[in-house]
């Protein structure tokens, strides 16, 4: 039995919703949907001369739109609901008054310093975001090291704590020391030849710290049992975990994993002094299309298709952060 293409797309919206309808469609080759592109805009010097633009929120989407539709001749109008630029990128600091519903205020009085802030929103820039890396070069933003993992931090290891040093380090010598014993036993013979076998196992013994018999008793890369004191007294080695409490053990899941996602990898950065310098140093940029305090309450078609942003006063009360 035939099925039309418009029955067959109407099952799948039924069955799957509009996620499902529109990825069907794409691939049908009915819908053109844009690739996502962070690369920069393509937006030559004077492109939009004479041409109106209103953008929608001052979070740092609407500053770096403001600030590369401005470089390309646009006419803009930033309307930002809050007295502050950055959105969700908000660095706290003393002066700072943070308005909750439902409960108190809190107003920040930590002393007056550089490094006196805390970032409420993001707080690190992975160094592969060349986009808002290349802003803060253009804008003169200077950036720092930011210390995103500590091997020293401590894991809750089923009631009992342990760093993430010892966590890490016990894991890749009971592998080590598992498939070492494997490649003895013969299991992946199939796999390596004689001269891979001893190569592996020379990796092996280094990766995980294994003892001449291939053995992980501990490694002071795990921490110490007894410090070192001198050329006397060598340190001695933590005793390691237990593989069969590291398999029931929570840190397996994301904890010994997350520096490896590629944006939490070191070098991380950040900007001196918050992570806010950046939006505001758009905001400087950007300063005569910038309107706060500009609730966008709706848009309306007028006359030719055209859409009008119309904002209205903003609810008198504000978050307002003070630099
Ligand atoms: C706790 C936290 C940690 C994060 N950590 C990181 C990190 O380390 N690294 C990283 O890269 N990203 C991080 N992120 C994500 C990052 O903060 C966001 O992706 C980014 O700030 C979003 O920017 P935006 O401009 O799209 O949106 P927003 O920052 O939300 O900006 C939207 C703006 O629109 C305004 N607005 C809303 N409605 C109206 C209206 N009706 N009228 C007028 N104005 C309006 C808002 O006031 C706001 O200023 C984190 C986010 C959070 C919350």
């Amino acid at each position: 039995m035939g099925i039309s293409r418009r029955a067959f797309l109407e099952r799948v919206g039924k069955a799957g919703g509009y996620g499902a309808l529109f990825v069907t469609m794409q691939g049908l080759g009915l819908l053109a949907a844009a690739q996502a592109y962070a690369g920069p805009p393509d937006l030559p010097p004077g492109s939009g001369k004479g041409v109106k633009v209103v953008v929608l929120g001052g979070g740092i989407a609407g500053l770096v739109s403001a600030y590369e539709l401005r470089k390309a001749g646009y006419e803009v109008t930033v309307l930002e609901a809050r007295e502050r630029p950055g959105g969700r990128v908000w660095s706290i600091r003393r002066g700072t008054t943070v308005v909750q519903e439902g409960r108190p205020d809190q107003y920040v009085d930590w002393d007056e310093g550089r490094h006196h802030y805390f970032n409420a929103g993001p707080a690190r820039i992975p160094q592969t975001h060349h986009a808002i890396l290349g802003y803060c070069r253009d804008l003169k933003v200077p950036l720092e090291v930011m210390v995103n993992a500590n091997r020293l931090a401590k894991l809750d290891f089923g009631g009992k704590v342990v760093t993430n040093a010892q966590a890490t380090n016990d894991t890749r010598g009971a592998f080590a020391e598992l498939l070492a014993k494997s490649i003895d036993r013969g299991a992946l013979d199939q796999e390596l030849t004689g001269l891979d076998k001893g190569r592996l196992i020379g990796f092996l013994s280094a990766y995980g710290d294994l003892t001449p018999q291939k053995v992980y008793g501990g490694s002071v890369r795990s921490g110490f049992k007894d410090w070192p004191g001198g050329y006397q007294h060598p340190p001695t080695a933590a005793d390691p975990l237990k593989l069969k409490d590291m398999m029931d053990a929570r840190f397996w899941g994301i904890s010994l994993l997350f520096e490896e996602i590629i944006d939490m990898q070191a070098t991380m950065l950040q900007p001196v002094g918050g992570m806010d310098r950046i939006a505001y140093a758009l905001a400087d940029a950007v300063q005569p299309s910038l309107r706060y305090g500009a609730v966008v309450r709706e848009i309306r078609r007028e006359g030719r298709g055209r859409a009008s942003p119309s904002p209205t006063p903003p609810e008198p009360r504000h978050s307002t952060p003070t630099m």
